[in-house]
């Protein structure tokens, strides 16, 4: 690694407050999840060629036509999915780039992450190894069918959105279970939190959002 490398490493503190302010300002309030933003270092989840620009509120692409999600998005994402009630065990769908599901890992006993592109599922492997975080499970899995193996789950997020919600993802919840997720075409797309009761599911639209589409198969 260069010294180039480490230097976008330490001038980051400065900028990561910035980050962190800005979070504020647009309204995130759970300290747990700003701490958690704080701690995660973005700039090792995109390209080194764009690790400067790693801790703007932006999303940045990651390859393969995806994005890392903005951290307002992340933020935001993460407290709604924390705000019913503690959470044991998560569903993400969308691994991406890893950087919500190190964020979200150390605020939960375990996360289940599937990802439908081999090559950015390894690439996130090796940072979560690298950050010698431990309770990330990774699938190579078109995880809009959930991941049944470890149903039923606390909370899912998916970091990519369906046109509907997908009834598969809803009854790998258990009841009480939260999940946070985008919904819609592209440019009408808002983000939703579906909790699961006994007989159904009850849903809230939390505001405007844009996330790639979340497709079928693997690749
Ligand atoms: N949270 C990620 C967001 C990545 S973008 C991050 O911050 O980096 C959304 C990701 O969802 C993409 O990597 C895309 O390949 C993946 N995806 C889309 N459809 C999927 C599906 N059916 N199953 C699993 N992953 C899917």
């Amino acid at each position: 690694m260069s010294a180039e490398y480490f230097g976008i490493g330490m001038t980051s503190a400065r900028t990561r407050e910035r980050l962190i302010r800005r979070l504020r300002d647009e309204g995130i309030r759970d300290l747990r999840v700003l701490e958690r933003i704080r701690e995660t270092p973005r700039h090792l989840f995109v390209d080194e060629a764009l690790a400067s620009r790693a801790y703007e509120d932006t999303a940045l692409p990651i390859g393969n036509g995806q994005t890392i999600s903005q951290p307002y998005i992340v933020a935001r994402m993460t407290e709604a999915l924390l705000e019913p009630g503690s959470l044991e065990n998560v569903l993400e769908v969308g691994t991406g780039s890893g950087y919500q599901t190190a964020v979200l890992a150390p605020l939960v006993r375990r996360v289940y992450t599937t990802e439908r592109i081999k090559v950015l599922l390894d690439q996130a492997r090796r940072r979560f190894q690298a950050l010698n975080i431990r309770n990330i499970v990774t699938k190579h899995s078109d995880g809009g069918v959930g991941l049944p193996e470890y149903a039923p789950y606390d909370g899912i997020i998916v970091t990519a959105a369906p046109e509907g919600i997908p009834l598969a993802l809803v009854e790998q919840l258990n009841p009480g279970g939260c999940m946070v997720l985008p919904v819609g075409l592209r440019d009408q797309q808002v983000l939703v939190r579906v909790i699961r009761t006994d007989d159904g599911y009850e849903r809230e639209i939390l505001e405007r959002v844009s996330f790639v589409p979340l497709l079928g198969g693997v690749c």
